[in-house]
């Protein structure tokens, strides 16, 4: 019998999952999160120092364990922002040294491309839609090959993007999801497909400036100084008022109607929202069934956290039905950062002998841009 223990902390969440031959045991993760504005990566690292002792004994006590029947400490190596992959690394080698147990090394994107055999996919190729990762992976002569992939930003950072210049904080995903289900008019916004891969700077800044045309824009808290060229455009009552009340006094508001031309329809920023998760999605199923037809694989595997997201998951189904393909989403818990696909990759990873002897910990260190397809995939 094995128990891996596995630390996730490449960004927003510090997460600790326990799992007992191939189950998951315990998944407690913490998320860092802000009311406008996005990640920062030190108070990140510093979410993750204040919270890591309480979440590995909330886990260790849902698991139904103690300290000394974990056989192997996992952690996220990268890819990641520095400061909070360093908050993992150390809090995992101070476990190593206390217990004097192997370390092991789990690539973040492959630890959510693994988690996906809970699903029972077997051979899947897998859109992978997180924060800063939008990648499509499958694998292939032994490595996890990125058939497609964004060229300029992750998907779930675009969205964020977007939402904190509508003054939504972070993660703006959800709220954004929730604005799109209002949204009535779609309103043209660039397609960017580009062979297998997406672009979507372009499509940000198209975004940014419809949103300025609503007048929707309040960045920045009340008593902070807006730059000048922002400050001639907005109405300065309803940028307080909409500091105060978040996202809410947007919809309905008629002053915040925008003409798109002269003779066009009026749009709103749920239109907006809308109108971009129809793009951007589209965009990701394109690119998705190419990877399906060029592979030949009939599975398709969902992961990241913007997969939460129903109406992805609705494109991604009519997809596979019309090409015969299986569509596999994991449960929410493990589709964003969490704890429980580090041990899961972790356990795999000991079982073939790919780790570390506590004495060797030196020799240990993170990779912040470490590439899925850098990883040799020695267990297939
Ligand atoms: P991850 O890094 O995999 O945990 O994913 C985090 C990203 O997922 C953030 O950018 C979130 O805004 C995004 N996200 C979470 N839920 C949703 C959702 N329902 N729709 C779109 N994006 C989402
Ligand atoms: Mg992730």
């Amino acid at each position: 019998m094995t128990i891996i223990l596995g630390i996730e902390s490449t960004a927003h969440t510090f997460g600790v999952g326990v799992v007992r031959n191939g189950k998951i045991i315990a998944n407690k993760n913490k998320t860092y999160t802000t009311k406008a504005g996005g990640i920062i990566p030190m108070e990140s690292a510093k979410h993750h120092c204040e919270n890591k002792h309480e979440i590995y004994f909330e886990a260790l006590d849902d698991a139904g364990i103690k300290e000394k029947d974990i056989d192997a400490i996992a952690f996220s190596q990268g890819p990641g922002l520095a400061p909070c992959l360093i908050e993992g690394m150390k809090f995992a080698k101070e476990l190593v040294t206390k217990l004097k147990k192997p370390i092991v090394s789990v690539n973040h994107c492959i630890a959510h491309l693994e988690i996906g055999r809970l699903t029972k996919a077997s051979d899947p190729v897998m859109l992978y839609v997180s924060g800063a990762n939008t990648q499509i992976i499958a694998y292939e002569s032994g490595k996890y090959r990125i058939f497609g992939e964004t060229l300029d930003i992750g998907v779930g950072n675009f969205i964020d993007n977007f939402a904190r210049y509508a003054g939504i904080g972070f993660p703006g995903g959800p709220t954004i999801e929730k604005l799109a289900k209002k949204g009535k008019n779609y309103i043209e916004l660039p397609y960017k497909v580009k062979g297998m891969d997406i672009a979507l700077s372009g499509i940000l800044t198209n975004l940014k400036q419809k949103l300025e045309k609503i007048g929707k824009l309040n960045p920045a808290p009340p008593t902070q100084k807006l730059p000048a060229h922002l400050c001639s455009q907005i109405d300065k009552k309803q940028l307080m008022k909409n500091a105060r009340n978040g996202i809410k006094s947007v919809n309905s508001s008629k002053k915040f109607r925008a003409k798109r031309g002269k003779n066009d329809r009026e749009y709103t920023l749920s239109d907006l929202a809308y109108s971009m998760q129809e793009t951007v999605f589209a965009m990701l199923v394109e690119t998705a069934e190419r990877a399906l037809a060029h592979t030949g694989k009939k599975e398709l595997l969902l992961g990241g956290g913007v997969a939460c997201n129903s109406r992805l998951q609705e494109m991604c189904k009519i997809m596979c039905k019309e090409r015969g393909a299986k569509l596999f989403v994991p449960e929410k818990q493990f589709l964003q950062d969490n704890g429980a696909m580090v041990a899961y990759t972790g356990e795999i990873l000991f079982n073939n002998r790919d780790y570390i002897k506590s004495e060797d910990i030196d020799n240990v260190d993170i990779v912040p841009r470490q590439r899925t397809d850098q990883v040799e995939i020695k267990y297939k």
